[in-house]
């Protein structure tokens, strides 16, 4: 197998799909890696309502036409997760899941992660009544109580969302005030199944007997007083971690909370490896400004492509 290519995506979320449709109708030969389904969060989304022409466009759909559109000019779309990448000037190695790839240009769309509570059963609590994904998850609550954490907007949308299923949602914030965007708010605040508790703090989760989730334990902010919330479902949605562990070895790829720096034309210190959508420092992550950045990418990829072969 031919493991060269002019331009590498890593994610296949929106920005690196869209960097694809780009690259190849510039007609680079260009490859996606990513080790989950394509799409990012966008799949995990519910509804879509801020995407341009597609009002009310549920998130699997939307990643679904993005993929087949991203690979609908010859990228290939390959299993994959990076572990490394060297540069050598003019080729860039991407080390992924034991293979190398060989590479003119490299554009990181690898986006974010959830932050986990970081309480001792975090992990042994998963799919054990823990979840990250109401969209995935959802269904198996029906007619139970779950709680949300967090004050975002995805925080804000999957207590919506669960309220299709659960009989009531606990959304407990920290502050006195959301952080997610108006309409969002309206949407909570005028749902009667969902309960929002202001000011408190998770402690720690409450597990049964059969080493599932119970509910959780709050404290208020202000008080000290602790609350205990039964439920048989907690949603963390407390915010994102930058997935860039894989650029531990360079210098000044990344900010002290590990997203990747880049500069106007989303190039990062490394000429011909790029930046694009969440994990990239910014102040508006939405799918659109992730497809905005996976063209202009793309585009720059391009052209620095072309000044490596005109030296040749
Ligand atoms: P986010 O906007 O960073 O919100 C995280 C929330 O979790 C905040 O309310 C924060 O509280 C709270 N929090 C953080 N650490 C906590 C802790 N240890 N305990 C309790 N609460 C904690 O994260 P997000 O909602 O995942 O969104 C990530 C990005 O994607 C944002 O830029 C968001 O706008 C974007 N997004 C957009 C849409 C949309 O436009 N439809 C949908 C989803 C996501 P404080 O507010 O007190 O800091």
């Amino acid at each position: 197998m031919d493991n060269n290519y002019d331009v590498i995506i890593i994610g296949a979320g929106p920005a690196g799909l869209t960097a694809a449709v780009y690259a190849g109708r510039a007609g680079l030969k260009t490859a996606m890696l990513e080790y989950e389904a394509p799409g990012g969060k966008m799949i995990k989304t519910d509804i879509v309502c801020n995407y341009p022409g597609v009002d009310n466009v549920s998130g699997v759909d939307l990643s679904m036409k993005m993929f087949e559109h991203s690979t609908a000019y010859g990228a290939e779309y390959i299993y994959g997760e990076v572990s490394e990448i060297i540069d050598e000037g003019e080729w860039k190695i991407v080390k992924a899941s034991g293979t190398e790839y060989k590479t003119h240009a490299v554009i990181i769309a690898t986006g974010t992660n959830e932050r986990t509570l970081g309480f001792a059963d975090d992990e042994r609590l998963l799919g054990k009544g823990l979840s990250y994904c109401a969209v995935c998850d959802g269904a198996f609550f029906k007619n139970k109580d779950v709680v949300v954490i967090g004050g975002g907007n995805s925080a804000l949308e999957e207590s919506v969302y669960l309220t299709q299923f659960a009989n009531k949602v606990d959304l407990v914030i920290r502050r006195d005030v959301f952080r997610g965007d108006e309409a969002n708010q309206r949407q909570v605040l005028n749902n009667p199944k969902i309960n929002v508790i202001r000011k408190h703090v998770p402690v720690d989760y409450i597990v049964t007997d059969e080493g599932k989730v119970g509910g959780i334990k709050f404290k208020d902010v202000e008080t000290g007083v602790e609350l205990d919330v039964a439920s048989e479902g907690v949603f963390p949605y407390i915010g994102a971690i930058p997935a860039t562990g894989f650029l531990a070895n360079h210098e000044g790829m990344v900010d002290e909370e590990g997203y990747l720096i880049v500069n106007e034309q989303l190039e990062t210190v490394i000429p011909g490896i790029f930046g694009a959508g969440d994990v990239i420092q910014k102040h508006l992550r939405q799918i659109v400004t992730a497809t905005s950045d996976g063209a202009i990418t793309a585009q720059n990829a391009f052209h620095h492509i072309q000044n490596l072969k005109s030296k040749v």
